[in-house]
């Protein structure tokens, strides 16, 4: 019967819309297992990426989320062409994640405290950060400013957008200014790091929580690692850029499992909010 069972045992190395490989221990896990189990391997516990709207389900009350700027788009200011241009590939982006941008902003309810929520979205483009999604997260910052509400944003980014150069880059700076406002007027900011965050989202709003709350196992890093071992030419450490070896270095304040995140965030919020 081993020809019966080749046929049906799943076939590892098929993409498919209904399993998906734990990167960490090679298990194969059925969506909709992992959907209801947040995105965790039932055997390794390994986080894996998790979806824009399940990651809004996890960390907002019941139908609180109110979206703010859905409909938001990127412009084209250097028309830019690579292997194609730069409106055809938001387009194909649009239309394979249903989002207009790389990153949701609105209004929610954790555990009853207000919010401001800015939730990065790695399957837009890489999650990269172009003139929109800096605007929309200064949008919501500086409404937290005028309504004295705390803000939270979760990036997933591999980080500037090439094809917006400059503009994509001077986000950097615009969204850390509005950070700084909400800091004087002494808002809490609440930054979580999801895997990956990388580049200029993690060398601006992603690093300049009061609190910064990293997933386990999340790559969090400005230059990737054969980048730096080339430039330095030495062999980097087990675990280098990686959220535990960040934690034990200073980078982060805490690793926080998936499971408790919304009730250690809301903790957080209830202390500096009082
Ligand atoms: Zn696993």
């Amino acid at each position: 019967m081993g020809w019966f069972d080749k046929l049906t045992r799943p076939r590892r190395d098929v993409p498919s819309d209904l399993w998906k490989k734990c990167p960490a221990c090679g298990e194969v896990l059925l969506i909709k297992d992992l959907a209801k189990n947040l995105y965790l391997c039932s055997k390794c516990d390994n986080h894996l990426r998790m979806p824009l709207w399940d990651r809004i389900a996890l960390l907002t009350d019941d139908n609180s989320f109110v979206e703010i700027n859905s409909n938001m788009r990127s412009l084209d200011p250097l028309e830019f062409v690579d292997s194609k241009p730069y409106p055809e590939r938001l387009a194909e982006s649009i239309q394979k994640t249903d989002v207009n941008e790389a990153v949701t902003t609105g209004r929610a309810t954790m555990s009853g405290v207000k919010i401001l929520l800015g939730v990065m979205n790695f399957e837009f483009m890489g999650g990269s950060m172009g003139s929109v999604v800096g605007e929309k997260l200064t949008a919501i910052l500086e409404t937290g400013v005028a309504e004295k509400t705390p803000v939270v944003i979760v990036s997933a980014s591999g980080g500037a957008r090439m094809q917006e150069g400059i503009y994509s880059l001077m986000q950097m700076a615009k969204t850390s200014a509005a950070i700084k406002r909400l800091n004087m007027a002494s808002i809490p900011y609440i930054s979580i790091l999801t895997d990956p965050t990388t580049g200029g989202v993690s060398a601006s709003f992603a690093s300049l929580g009061d609190v910064n709350i990293a997933e386990p196992g999340a790559l969090i890093g400005f230059a990737g690692p054969r980048v730096i071992e080339q430039t330095i030419r030495q062999k980097l450490p087990e675990g280098f850029q990686r959220s535990k070896f960040l934690m034990e270095h200073g980078m982060l304040d805490c690793v926080i499992h998936r499971r408790v995140l919304k009730s250690t965030i809301v903790r957080i919020l209830r202390l500096l909010c009082n």
